[in-house]
């Protein structure tokens, strides 16, 4: 039996007191080790998903002979609690995927190598299926879904162990008095979710009072800041509502909000100028935190758009990132360019990136192709806008010139 290439993991099981189960990961509270998980991937399908794993050291591959054994002083095993054999092997570390089994042992995986031989009263055959770390998913919206379906097994059907929530300007937390912030969510997949929370620290334990499926880490949206520091207004804040954003901005940050996110084309993101979101990003940045846009024209003013984010990078000096860099018509296509601007701030050491969604259209909900004006005020200001025939028209009109 050869068996090589040992990272250090370890499973969570229910019950376990060996290591913790997945929760929410708090910038605040730096867990000295992080979770991560393992997954078996069939023809682009997940065909297995192993618990939660534990990594005690970074995940990198390790090339002796049974790492952890050695550790321990412990002679090579051919005893596994659970076998995955024949898998196609993607460690994590960057590598090029290669061919191996996975012991695990006593709640660890021990041994990566060929253990054909070895036994266990679990195995898997993995069949040639990609066998990797859990992944990551940079961008979900399942703040609110987490609290009524806390196993998260659509994420986890893809393999996915560790989400960031918060995105587009749009988190859990702060509400306005226990009131949610919905942005562009749609309040009826959380029909009966009752809010009992204010701040994320409070939403953050429920979560894990609830229990989750996988990890979570939160930004904190720029919507809720305004929203509760200043409502539906179009138009900026005053001094006191400013310095009352960057209050709750410091307090979610406090809370564990790992960044600051802002959804510019959602009310009451259009509302705000580049000051506001510059003096907000020195805030989230002096905690470390990172700033990322769901940018405010994704068409024909996307260039300036993106130029926003980079600036407030480089006034607030925070890392920015771009959310879902999706050039629509007319601008399909002009990723190239978009990419060249982003190059250029970098070499000016701006730390900037993006990411893309994997398709050339972009998926939001309907409210979002409304005009920012139609908004103001909220969801029973626009409902009595669209109940009036002249300025529904109007909203028709302006939909149908810059929607
Ligand atoms: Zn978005």
């Amino acid at each position: 039996m050869m068996c090589s290439r040992a990272p250090i993991i370890e499973p969570w099981c229910p019950g376990s007191s060996r290591s913790s189960p997945p929760g929410v990961l708090h910038s605040r509270r730096v867990p000295s080790d992080c979770f991560l998980g393992i997954a078996l991937i069939r023809s682009g399908r997940v065909a297995m998903l192993h618990a939660p794993l534990h990594w005690m050291d970074p995940p990198s591959p390790v090339s002796i002979t049974c790492y952890q054994r050695k550790q321990n002083r412990m002679p090579p095993s051919d005893n596994f609690d659970l076998l995955i054999l024949n898998g196609r092997i993607i460690d994590g570390s960057g590598a090029p995927w290669y061919a191996g089994d996975v012991g695990i042992e006593a709640g660890r995986i021990s041994c990566i190598g060929r253990l054909s031989q070895a036994t266990a009263p679990q195995i898997v055959d993995a069949g040639g299926s990609f066998v990797t770390p859990g992944l990551i998913d940079i961008h979900t919206h399942s703040d609110l879904t987490l609290l009524v379906e806390s196993g998260a097994a659509s994420t986890v059907a893809q393999g996915i162990t560790t989400q960031v929530i918060g995105n587009c300007g749009v988190s859990a937390a702060p509400t306005r008095g226990r009131e949610i912030y919905y942005g562009p969510l749609d309040p009826t997949m959380t029909r009966g979710l009752e809010c009992d929370w204010i701040g994320l620290g409070d939403y953050f334990q429920r979560l894990e009072a609830e229990g989750v499926g996988t990890n979570v880490a939160s930004l904190v949206g720029h919507g809720n800041i305004r929203v509760a520091a200043m409502g539906y207004d179009d138009r900026p804040p005053t001094p006191a509502e400013m310095n009352r954003m960057k209050e709750l901005t410091a307090q979610a940050m406090e809370d564990g909000a790992v960044g600051l996110s802002s959804g510019l084309a959602y009310a009451p993101g259009p509302y705000a100028g580049l000051d506001e979101l510059i003096e907000l990003g020195r805030v989230a940045g002096e905690y470390g935190g990172l700033y990322t846009s769901h940018i405010r024209n994704q068409t024909e003013g996307i260039a300036a758009a993106v130029a926003e984010v980079i600036a407030v990078g480089e006034e607030a000096g925070i890392t920015a990132h771009v959310s879902h860099m999706q050039p629509g018509s007319p601008r399909l296509g002009g990723t190239v360019d978009l990419l060249n601007t982003i190059d250029e701030a970098r070499r000016r050491g701006v730390d900037v990136s993006c990411d893309a969604i994997p398709y050339t259209v972009g998926s939001t909900t309907l409210k979002s192709l409304l005009p920012p004006w139609a908004c103001e005020g909220g969801d029973d200001a626009l409902l009595e806008r669209l109940r009036d025939a002249a300025v529904r028209q109007n909203i028709k009109e302006d939909t149908m010139t810059h929607g």
